[in-house]
């Protein structure tokens, strides 16, 4: 069998044309321009591109972008003092930080401090609580995009077995509780999880998110399985330069799956068409309509 490839760049724009129609019409019927504000602390290069990206998609999508800048010695209290004022800013719908956060800044309460109707990365512990506990949330991103990537190759996942291999606060857990949510049967590999071989070899669904090259090989692939690699790692490649390749061995896997992911082009882009969405979904809501109102994911 050969792998349908999910072309997560299509399905991303889908998303975000979604986004700006949603933005269009909100503005028509209430006058609510939605606005994302990103916080970045520091000089990570990578961090800076995620910023760049996200301000460039959120103009693109009709809505306000606001960038705070910060230097890495920031106080942690100078930080707070900041999301305390965007926390109390009506043009402000979302709030992003974004991670990593110098050392000297504890991130667990820096995340607390942000109003959990305007926490975009669904990180805050009122949003983590309502999504386990089956209440509308703010769900976090790169999840979200793996979910829609998953459903658009199989719009009903009721029963399926998932298992998602990582248990991060940001992809691994969250992804769990969605798919739950879907009816999947879910189970849960982490570094201590005994042959894991095996315990992806039952998978209908298999929802990679481990951050090691090419982890998940292909013989551990039930035969027309979903896969969906959120894996992003840099590698030495030929000519002393450098690649992107998943968590999945994709040749290898692609060759006995039903659907999977590439990286780069499959859940990367999904995640800040997921923010967009989320954007959008706290403006509405900060604007009296229902929760779930946008549609989009
Ligand atoms: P973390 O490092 O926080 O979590 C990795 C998880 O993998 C942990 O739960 C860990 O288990 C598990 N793990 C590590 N080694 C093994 C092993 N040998 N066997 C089984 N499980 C193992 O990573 P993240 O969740 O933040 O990210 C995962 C990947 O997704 C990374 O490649 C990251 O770059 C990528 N990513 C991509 C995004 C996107 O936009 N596409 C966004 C976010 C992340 P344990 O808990 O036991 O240590």
């Amino acid at each position: 069998m050969t792998a349908r490839v999910i072309d997560g760049k299509a399905v991303a724009a889908d998303v975000r044309a979604k986004v700006a129609a949603g933005v269009a019409k909100l503005k028509r019927e209430t006058g609510i321009l939605p606005g994302l504000a990103v916080v970045l602390v520091g000089e990570d290069p990578a961090s800076q591109v995620y910023v760049r990206n996200k301000g460039e998609q959120t103009k693109a999508a009709g809505m306000r972008s606001i960038e705070h800048k910060l230097p890495a010695t920031v106080s942690e209290l100078h930080l707070l003092e900041l999301i305390g004022d965007l926390n109390r800013d009506d043009g402000v719908h979302g709030i992003l930080v974004q991670l990593p956060l110098p050392k000297h800044i504890d991130s667990g309460k820096v995340i607390e401090a942000i109003d959990p109707a305007k926490d975009v990365d669904g990180f805050h512990p009122v949003n983590v609580g309502r999504l386990a506990s089956g209440q509308h949330a703010l769900v976090p991103c790169t999840p979200t995009g793996s979910l829609i990537l998953a459903k658009s190759v199989k719009s009903d996942l009721k029963g399926l077995d998932a298992v998602v291999i990582g248990r991060s606060n940001i992809v691994g857990k969250p992804m769990a509780q969605l798919l739950l949510r879907e009816d999947c049967t879910v189970t849960i590999a982490h570094s201590r999880t005994r042959d894991l071989p095996a315990v992806v070899r039952r998978a209908d669904l298999v929802i990679a998110a481990v951050g090691r090259p090419e982890f998940v090989r292909g013989d551990w692939i039930k035969p027309g399985a979903i896969v969906i690699d959120v894996g992003i790692n840099r590698v030495p490649a030929d000519g002393g330069k450098t690649k992107l390749v998943g968590d999945v061995a994709y040749a290898e896997a692609a060759a006995v799956a039903g659907a999977i992911t590439p990286v780069p082009g499959g859940v990367g882009p999904m995640t800040i068409a997921c923010l967009l969405a989320n954007t959008l979904e706290a403006a509405c809501v900060h604007a009296g309509l229902e929760a779930g109102a946008v549609g989009v994911v």
